[in-house]
């Protein structure tokens, strides 16, 4: 049966007959296709020729027609291939993150176009988030550190996180992993950095709980150096934690990223994890001048976890300064500790810290993606369509001036209309 729960607001259109679905609570909507045969030289109204696609005259598509009924589902798959579809509204667009009025085209999941065109669609599309730091893993160990300082909550064998985690078998760890990914992708995140702990068995729990998911994990493995079989860099815990050497000299020889925690309680570990010569530094809270020099000197990269820093009560990350010294990313650090909701991450920086909301929107979309070379969080043409669409007449962000203030300050995944890839 299809069900159009509103219209399709930008219009689908597709190669293929088939029904569409728009979530999982049971809403589709149609995507309609007519092949050339029987329907050539016949383009009706709503009909129209794909000039950009090569394979413009072999079909017609069919577009949806009814524009102006919202989706009551908060995401959706949409750029499946063969799929091209235009997304209007308020486009922050490039790297430089300006609001345009415009119109974003995706075809076969890659965005092909952004024109500067009038509209009059009150949407606010967004590149979709990359949370730069999170441990999903621990999604069977929600709550476990309340209260607790850094050690207390994640020191094996003794804290309750680990305790959790033995108590869980493996389909239970992956259930949580996956509802939690669900849960990122409901609140705009296409795809995360996060370090997985458990070596390669950890690493495949995390691929089986991602499989068919929206959000996608670039993998931080850890243990012995061979999880880079499985993981797509490798995450060490941090410096004083143990001689990481052989490990980044295998991500080196994988040619990939070695992330490593630094400067989280305290500022000991960090002259020595850079002396890894990372790809990426996690939290930094710590870092002082002559840390920040040789951050800048290396051009490495740095995710911070500001509300997670919070919880632990092990400082403020100086953001400003790391801002002025490298590109910094923003992250919610482990599950356990709060929702990885990008949205109050982005929320809680901006207010809390000395730095704007486009720099924060920044660091929750290319930053992140940049420091390990994920080909989305810009918006444009030849990008990953990895899109966030928010209402800007919801009874929230209605009347809001500045539409990257009001996505980083404001908006709730109420605001969520859709979330494409
Ligand atoms: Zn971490």
């Amino acid at each position: 049966m299809v069900l159009i729960l509103g219209t399709v607001h930008t219009g689908y259109v597709a190669r293929d007959a088939t029904e569409y679905a728009v979530g999982e609570s049971g809403v589709w909507c149609l995507r309609v296709d007519f092949p050339v045969d029987g329907h050539r030289g016949v383009p009706s109204r709503g009909s129209r020729t794909d000039r950009r696609s090569g394979r413009a005259r072999f079909e017609v598509l069919f577009r949806l027609l009814v524009r102006s009924i919202s989706i009551r589902n908060p995401y959706c798959y949409s750029a499946e291939e063969n799929c091209m579809e235009e997304l209007e509204g308020t486009v922050v667009a490039g790297s430089s993150l300006e609001p345009i009025e415009g119109t974003v085209v995706v075809e076969d999941g890659r965005i092909t176009a952004v024109e500067r065109d009038g509209t009059d669609s009150t949407d606010i599309v967004v590149p979709a988030f990359v949370n730069a730091h999170t441990h999903v893993g621990d999604s069977v160990a929600k709550e476990a550190a309340v209260g607790l300082g850094l050690e207390a909550a994640v020191a094996p064998p003794d804290s309750q996180k680990h305790q959790r985690l033995a108590a869980a078998d493996r389909e239970t760890l992956v259930a949580e992993i996956q509802r939690t990914l669900r849960f990122m992708q409901q609140t705009g995140t296409a795809a995360c950095l996060d370090f997985r702990e458990s070596g390669p068995s950890g690493t495949r729990a995390l691929r089986a709980a991602a499989d068919g998911e929206y959000v996608a994990p670039f993998v931080f493995g850890s243990g012995p150096a061979d999880v880079l079989d499985v993981a797509d860099g490798y995450g060490a815990s941090g410096a004083n934690d143990d001689d990481f050497t052989t490990e980044r000299a295998a991500a080196r020889d994988g040619n990939v990223p070695f992330a490593i925690h630094a400067g989280e309680p305290d500022a000991t570990d960090i002259h020595p994890a850079l002396d890894l010569e990372p790809d990426l530094l996690v939290h930094m809270v710590h870092a002082a001048e002559a840390h920040l020099e040789r951050v800048a000197d290396q051009a490495v990269p740095v995710a911070v976890c500001p509300r997670a820093n919070q919880v632990l009560d092990v400082g403020r990350p100086p953001v400003r300064a790391l801002l002025d010294h490298t590109s910094v990313a923003l992250g919610t650090d482990n599950v356990m500790l709060n929702p990885p909701s990008m949205f109050r991450e982005m929320a809680y920086t901006a207010k809390h810290f000395d730095v704007t909301a486009q720099e924060v929107l920044r660091m929750a979309t290319v930053a992140g993606a940049d420091a390990v070379g994920l080909n989305c969080g810009v918006i444009e043409a030849g990008r990953d369509a990895a899109l966030l669409v928010l209402d800007g007449e919801s009874n929230n962000l209605a009347a809001t001036v500045d539409p990257i203030r009001a996505v980083v300050r404001r908006a709730t995944p109420l605001d969520v209309k859709r979330v494409v890839r």
